[in-house]
């Protein structure tokens, strides 16, 4: 049907339909029909399906019904939204010709393309979390990434190793990926986000470069640091190529290339990132987590970004050492904190980093803009109280929080202070900021006053008294006498209408005032339009200056929730060491303890010499909470947060792998043991003697005998090779005497007391292998019926 020699068997809409279709086969066209967006054909039979609405026809064209189904343009975000949220792309096609000039259809053009991965409206974005659109180029043993977050302009590449995609892409969690065709990698096979694949050429490198360089306003990319980056370069140019073309124009905020070299990182496997339930549980749910924990952050800004952090470990001491600092003086002294004063500064700050790319992309709403301009009013407090906490990081954020003179003056003088929510129905630009909007405006408002006076002048002129001047919306003013008194009415009076009592007529100095209110109101309408759109041209310049404030108020954010969290959670900073070790006093699980009214506090001590703790004790005797709290508070430590500890004293830790639990990828078609071993190779292969490694379980997947064997040599792979830190965790008591073996392993246990029938977890972790299993207890417990547990236990015992 869409082939062009058919096009003329169609109506001439339908032909102009077909045309734009054709150009958007692989998406959802909504094509603006008056008040509506409508989708037609397969299309309509979609949306129709997906969000539950009626699927209509409408006239024929080419013989055949045309299947329609649309939805009001005002309420079209909400129907957008779902369809987003099914990782569908929309096409918005708007009519930008002139309804009344124009012959046969109105013209019409794609004017967005709304794709998970490019989200920036308000009403598609979850405000804590960036969505971000991913490019893959594979090279000779490295692939090339390139990704962008078009809601804030950050747009970063990277080389990466193959086997390291899945842990990277955990670590992103991009909404959209960008591939050449024909690339396969089992880390993209059940990735949960949209795929597109593009032709060979779009990932050229000559190109890319080109593209690059014009949207930077650059002559190489030598500046940005990543000359040699060959499959970096070419993922990004294809990447920023897409998102023009999702935005059909330019993309001003996108101002640089950021490289991320990966050893900047503290590196998480993509286990140990579900695992220590940083942003998400093991079920998937937002919370309880680390980052449900701590985001007390004032806006959403902060938010993000703290989410960011807790992703992004840093390995810069440096770095970490002045967000430690930071908090510290948030913190203050006791009695009176900081942060309080900060949070609530912070409070009535918008989310500048998104209303700075909606400006970029010319898609402000005025209340972006009136928040944006109380935001930056609401600046300078916070900036000086931050400027005296005695820091270095806060200072320099201080410096950062202020904004250019003449953008607030604009936005002051431009947009009124509570405008509309929309730009068309007007009451947006502010009075005084322009003379002649004010004067169209003026004319609307003394509309009735010029009546009243109108009025009595010809009732003076024409002895009329009862004459009165009126309007309607078919005839619009007129002067109207009884049919009595008709004859009477001055020489210069026009005859407008005639009815049963009344005659209705118009003057020349009425006929000119009508002229002038009528269109009054639509100039004014039109002016504020255009007066809008300059308003965005003016502030376009500004952006660098908007986006360095965003990202200072995010930093502050962060840095304010983390000292409120670290004081109100009784958490301190760790300290740094050169030495190989982790020497954690007094430790917690920052998520277990928040949910259990006697959290027990444990030590975790590894060294060079107590390089590998051997765990033992009961089920449910807190093993897997001891490791992880470990982990965590490396992690936290080089997030630059405070740890739940009284003390931890860290050495350099590069990677964070884990190995726990049981899950299945049956989706991906591997077994628990598969998966099990899958993970052990990445750790055995890629582990350093700087790695922290948790293992819990390790070959229970298989048989006893394969299993123990299988665990007995890893263990002692990862002491004589790795030499990294590790927490072992095992029911294979068998294990234990590895410490005879190699004075490097030490045996801890998690202690239980058995009290009559019952068994009591004291979750404190002590020197030495555990005495039992308590398995039998535990089952007992977990309401095994007691002649089972009974027949065990005459098995054990015989
Ligand atoms: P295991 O791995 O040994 O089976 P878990 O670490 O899963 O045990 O802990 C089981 C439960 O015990 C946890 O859900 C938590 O409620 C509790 N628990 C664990 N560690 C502690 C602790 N240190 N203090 C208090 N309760 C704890």
């Amino acid at each position: 049907m869409n082939s062009p020699e058919d096009l003329s068997r169609h109506t001439p809409m339908m032909q102009q339909y077909l045309r734009i279709k054709a150009e958007h086969p692989d998406m959802l066209l909504l094509y603006r029909m008056g008040d509506f967006y409508e989708l037609f054909f397969e299309d309509a039979e979609k949306a129709a399906q997906l969000l539950d609405i009626t699927l209509t026809t409408r006239g024929a064209t080419a013989g055949q019904p045309i299947k329609m189904a649309g939805v009001p343009y005002h309420a079209a975000e909400q129907y957008l939204a779902k369809l987003i949220k099914l990782g569908m792309t929309v096409a918005i096609c708007e009519q930008i010709g002139d309804p009344a000039t124009s012959k046969g259809p109105v013209e019409r053009k794609v004017m967005r393309i709304i794709t998970p991965g490019t989200l920036t409206d308000a009403a598609l974005l979850d405000e804590k979390q960036d969505k971000l659109l991913l490019a893959l180029v594979p090279g000779k043993n490295i692939l090339g990434l390139a990704w962008l977050n078009l809601a804030s302009g950050r747009f970063s590449v990277a080389e990466i190793r193959p086997d390291s995609l899945d842990a990277t892409l955990e670590r992103l969690k991009p909404a959209e990926i960008l591939l050449p065709e024909n690339y396969v990698h089992t880390a993209l096979e059940n990735l949960k986000c949209v795929r597109r694949t593009l032709p060979p050429w779009q990932f050229d490198y000559d190109s890319a470069l080109q593209r690059l360089c014009r949207q930077f306003a650059t002559l190489d990319l030598q500046g940005f640091g990543c000359n040699d980056l060959h499959c970096a370069i070419e993922a990004a140019g294809a990447l920023l190529e897409y998102a023009k073309s999702t935005q059909c124009g330019a993309l001003p905020h996108i101002r640089g290339l950021q490289v991320e070299r990966e050893n900047i990182y503290v590196l998480l496997d993509a286990a140990a990132r579900r695992n220590l339930e940083i942003s998400e549980t093991l079920r998937g749910e937002p919370a309880p987590t680390l980052y449900s924990l701590l985001d007390t952050t004032a806006g959403s800004m902060g938010s993000r970004l703290l989410r960011h952090w807790l992703h992004h470990p840093l390995r810069d001491r440096a770095e970490l050492r002045a967000r430690f600092d930071a908090i510290a003086r948030l913190i203050g002294e006791s009695g009176a904190p900081a942060y309080a004063q900060t949070h609530q500064g912070l409070k009535q700050i918008a989310d500048i980093e998104r209303i700075t790319a909606r400006i970029a992309l010319r898609s402000a709403r005025p209340r972006d803009l009136a928040g944006l301009r109380n935001s930056l009013l609401a600046l300078p407090p916070i900036a000086g109280e931050t400027a005296l906490l005695d820091s270095p990081r806060l200072t320099l954020l201080a410096n950062q929080l202020h904004a250019p003179e003449t953008l607030v003056t604009e936005l002051t003088l431009a947009i009124q202070p509570e405008p509309a929510a929309v730009l068309r129905e007007g009451g947006v630009i502010a009075t005084g900021y322009d003379a002649e909007l004010d004067e169209l405006r003026a004319i609307q408002s003394n509309c009735g006053e010029f009546l009243l006076a109108l009025e009595a002048r010809e009732r003076e002129r024409s002895g009329i008294s009862n004459l009165k001047v009126e309007y309607n919306r078919v005839h619009g003013f007129y002067i109207e006498v009884t049919r009595s008194q008709a004859d009477a009415v001055p020489d210069d009076y026009r005859r407008r209408q005639t009815l049963k009592n009344a005659e209705r007529f118009i003057t020349p100095e009425l006929k000119t005032f009508e002229d002038k209110a009528l269109s009054a109101s639509e100039r004014a309408l039109a002016r504020e339009k255009m007066l809008y759109e300059s308003l965005l041209d003016n502030l376009a310049p500004h952006i660098p200056a908007l986006q360095e404030i965003a990202a200072a108020v995010a930093e502050l954010d962060v840095l304010a929730a983390l000292a409120e969290r670290a004081e109100t959670l009784g958490w301190v900073a760790p300290e740094f060491t050169d030495n190989a070790m982790i020497e954690i006093t007094g430790g917690r699980h920052p998520v277990v303890e928040a949910q259990t009214a006697n959290f027990i506090a444990n030590d975790s001590l590894l060294s060079r010499t107590r390089q590998m703790l051997l765990i033992t004790g009961p089920n449910m005797g807190g093993k897997s909470t001891y490791m992880r709290q470990t982990a965590l508070i490396v992690l936290l430590a080089h997030c630059g947060s405070f740890v739940p500890a009284a003390r931890a004293k860290i050495g350099p830790v590069d990677q964070i792998f884990t190995r726990i639990g049981a899950s299945d990828d049956l989706a991906g078609g591997r077994s628990t043991f598969m998966v099990e071993m899958t993970e052990t190779a990445d750790i055995l292969n890629n582990a350093t003697e700087n790695s922290l490694v948790l293992l819990d379980e390790i070959g229970r997947g298989t048989s006893t005998f394969d299993g123990l064997a299988l665990a007995w040599a890893i263990a002692r792979h990862l002491i004589e090779k790795t030499r990294c830190h590790t927490l072992f965790a095992t029911h294979y008591f068998e294990l234990t005497r590895l410490t005879q073996e190699f004075r490097q392993i030490t045996n801890v246990h998690l202690d239980a007391l058995e009290h009559r029938d019952h068994i009591v977890f004291l979750h404190s972790v002590q020197e030495g292998p555990a005495s039992q299993s308590y398995g039998l207890q535990v089952a007992a417990l977990a309401g095994v019926p007691a002649p089972v547990i009974q027949a065990a236990k005459s098995t054990c015992c015989s």
